[in-house]
């Protein structure tokens, strides 16, 4: 499969054409943006690390009957996936409160919601990803009925997958964003799933294990994602060549 023209990029990717119109590879950066691109940074080797957990979780979810885009890791930085025609909704699945929704309905942060909670965000950077309900996405055509109904059912199976996974290995699965596309007349799930999409808390410690850490000024973002990543693969850490 050859890596043909720059197609897009976004904060955290770059997307570029291939020999088959039906698939596109994608190249994670070591860019980190926070607060709509306002703070930004170079976090080395964070490419590699979301491209290993983003293909271990699109695996994880493959072998339990979930569609997704991922087809088949390329270099430690690209995997080939299905082209989508990205649908511009993202769905936000939270099991304890945090970031913006402890913002917005003054719930302290680490409350357990007594029902695993579905939102959903026009994806527009330049309007900061507005909160949007059902009435809205038919309004403006984004999905339809029964598309968002394939994509609220798949989160929430995505919910139910990860959330005893990462529980073995020691993580809480407080919340994470989801992106849905259309593939040859499927709805497919996308994008990527990672320490820079989703909160993870250390289960013992309670400590921040995701893209908070760059949000807040904590430091240790990598070491984290790493830490993340060993805990998955469930051995010595990654072969990021030559860190520690
Ligand atoms: P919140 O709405 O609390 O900021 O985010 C909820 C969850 O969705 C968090 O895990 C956060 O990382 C993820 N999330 C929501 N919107 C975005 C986004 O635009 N980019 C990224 N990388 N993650 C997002």
């Amino acid at each position: 499969m050859n890596k043909g023209e720059f197609l897009y990029e976004d904060k955290a990717k770059k997307i570029f054409y291939t020999d088959d119109p039906l698939l596109v590879l994608v190249e994670f950066k070591d860019d980190a943006t926070a607060f709509d691109g306002v703070k930004k940074d170079r976090l080395e080797d964070k490419g590699i690390l979301n491209n290993r957990l983003s293909a271990l979780f699109f695996k994880l979810l493959e072998d339990n009957g979930i569609k997704t885009h991922y087809q088949k890791t390329v270099s430690e930085r690209e995997m080939l996936v299905k082209a989508l025609d990205i649908i511009p909704v993202e769905v936000i699945v939270r099991n304890i409160a945090a970031g913006s929704l402890s913002k917005r309905l003054g719930i302290p942060e680490k409350t357990e919601l007594k029902k695993t909670v579905l939102e959903f965000s026009l994806k527009d950077d330049e309007l900061h990803d507005p909160m949007i309900n059902h009435y809205h996405i038919y309004a403006l055509e984004l999905a339809r009925p029964e598309e968002m109904a394939e994509m609220e059912k798949t989160a929430l199976r995505v919910n139910d997958i990860l959330v005893p996974y990462l529980k073995e290995r020691n993580i809480i699965l407080v919340d994470f964003k989801l992106e849905f596309g259309r593939h040859q007349g499927e709805i497919v799930l996308g994008d990527e799933i990672s320490p820079d999409t989703c909160r993870f808390w250390d289960s013992s410690s309670g400590e921040k294990m995701d893209k908070d850490r760059f949000r807040a000024d904590m430091g240790g973002v990598i070491d984290a994602y790493r830490e993340v990543l060993r805990r998955l693969e469930g051995g010595e850490g990654p072969a990021v060549e030559g860190k520690s």
